[in-house]
């Protein structure tokens, strides 16, 4: 049996045939082409929308609305009004305290009272104001007696400000105090060995220092504080 590929005749068919359907396929290409742009310029949809429903990124007031009247730990039975924090969604650098205090419990906006004063006149200081600048605490309702936050406590909180940091995803975290920045780094060293020194956190630059109650019991420590603060103003104007 001999093969037919040998064929000189039919080697040359197939050839004219195989050039003859890639004409066509091109034309046929084209032609869909020009039906496809001619039934878009009529409104038909040949590649419909994604229906997957993406959630919308949420808001502040979102997570406010998430935490409710929050009675998860038992801060709740002593506190006067939940101190959520307040400034700018979009802020570019978050202060996060400890807790708070009488006058921030009383008022249920963070940072009120005199180191709150002293908080503000060190934004100001760097150029900014209160405003543009984010300020929360690591929990949200007063311990009484200003006793320091538990573990418990703490741990229950928390994910509430995971979720306001994953709002406002801030380029600079400063952590005021040692909860703050024990809280915050994951770790148990104190505030004087942390401070001064730029942490990752949640792929977040983190600068602990003093918390500023500490710093009008202490006033020689505010120059260290500046030189923190003046590094975070280095960073922020990046
Ligand atoms: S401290 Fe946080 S977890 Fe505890 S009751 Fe207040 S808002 Fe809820």
């Amino acid at each position: 049996m001999v093969c037919s590929d040998s064929n000189p005749t039919t080697n040359s068919m197939d050839e004219k045939q195989k050039s003859l359907s890639e004409g066509q396929l091109i034309e046929l290409i084209n032609d869909l082409k020009g039906y496809v742009a001619y039934q878009e310029s009529l409104g038909a949809e040949f590649f419909p929308r994604s229906t997957t429903k993406i959630p919308p990124h949420p808001t502040l007031t979102e997570v406010r609305r998430d935490l409710g009247e929050c009675t998860r730990c038992k801060l709740h039975l002593t506190r006067r009004h939940i101190v959520f924090g307040e400034g700018s969604e979009k802020a570019q650098l978050v202060f996060i305290g400890e807790g708070p205090g009488e006058d921030e419990d009383r008022q249920g906006r963070p940072f009120v009272g005199k180191a709150g004063q002293l908080l503000t006149r060190i934004i100001n200081a760097i150029g900014l104001r209160r405003e543009e600048v984010y300020i929360t605490n690591i929990i949200k309702c007063r311990p009484p007696h200003n006793r320091n936050p538990q573990q418990e406590e703490i741990a229950t909180c928390e994910p509430f400000l995971n979720k306001q940091l994953e709002v406002i995803q801030p380029k600079i975290i400063c952590a005021l105090g040692t909860f703050a920045a024990q809280t915050l780094l994951k770790t148990d060293a104190k505030i004087s060995r942390l401070r001064g020194r730029f942490f990752s956190g949640r792929g977040i630059k983190v600068m602990p220092t003093y918390h500023p109650a500490f710093l009008l019991r202490n006033p020689h420590k505010k120059k260290e504080a500046w030189e923190d603060m003046k590094k975070i103003q280095k960073e922020y104007i990046k």
